[in-house]
């Protein structure tokens, strides 16, 4: 799993502060520092709509089944490594942690992988072109996405895919981007907190 943050709106909570205040004509108000009171306060009341006017982007590579929950999250943009026009020869897998902790799993798994790598070449070899030949592939085989969504999004994300009942690929996505955001931008993060379980909690108040 690999995730990186490519790119964010400059200055996001001097802007959410700009938008916000445009609701209460205060701009006057605003000041080097009154952003992150200001911005803490729209998330304790729930006034997210504001949150929207920030976005970011991240490179996400992780296997094809945790791509497939991502791309569920529609208020998202997304680009996928396309599997119809790049050749998958070359097709790394990642297998599930309860897979590599046991040395059987991983034996089965394997063997999976390699026979489904066989089966790929031989389609290609017979001349089925790649979106076809795709059909052998596992789903632990490896993707590379860009996902790029505003600050309210991003929240929504991380409380749903960073929560404990979340399957453990897709919450470790969550949890480093809630790490990268909070740095960026810790007033609109303030309230979310990976708790010792490394699953996202919601605090009421913030810290
Ligand atoms: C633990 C877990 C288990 C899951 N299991 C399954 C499963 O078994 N099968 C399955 O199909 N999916 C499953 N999902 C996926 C889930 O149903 C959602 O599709 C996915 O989490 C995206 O969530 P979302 O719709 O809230 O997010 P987004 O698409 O990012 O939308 C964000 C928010 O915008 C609003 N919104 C977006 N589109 C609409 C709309 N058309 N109408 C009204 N409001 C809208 C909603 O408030 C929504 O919460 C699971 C998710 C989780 C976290």
């Amino acid at each position: 799993m690999r995730v990186e943050l490519w790119s964010m709106t400059p200055d996001a909570e001097r802007l959410i502060e700009r938008c916000g205040r445009l609701c209460w004509d205060s701009e006057g108000r605003a000041s080097e520092t009154s952003a992150g009171r200001f911005i803490r306060a729209l998330v304790q009341r729930g006034h997210e709509s504001v949150l929207e006017h920030a976005v970011a982007t991240f490179f996400i590579e992780t296997d094809r089944a945790t791509s497939h929950q991502l791309v569920r999250h529609r208020l998202a943009s997304f680009s996928q490594r396309s599997q119809r026009y790049v050749d998958e020869g070359e097709f790394a897998t990642e297998a599930p942690e309860a897979v590599r902790s046991d040395p059987r799993a991983t034996a089965l798994f394997e063997a999976q992988v390699a026979a489904a790598a066989a089966a790929y070449r031989g389609l290609k070899e017979l001349g089925i072109k790649s979106e076809d030949a795709r059909a052998v592939l596992p789903n632990a085989t490896l993707t590379r996405l860009a996902m790029t969504a505003n600050l309210r999004e991003w929240r929504h994300f991380i409380r749903l895919r960073g929560a404990a009942a979340a399957q453990l690929p897709i919450r470790r996505i969550a949890l480093a981007v809630l790490e990268i955001l909070r740095e960026r931008c810790p007033n609109v993060f303030c309230d979310l907190v990976a708790d010792p379980e490394r699953a996202v909690v919601r605090r009421d108040r913030e810290e």
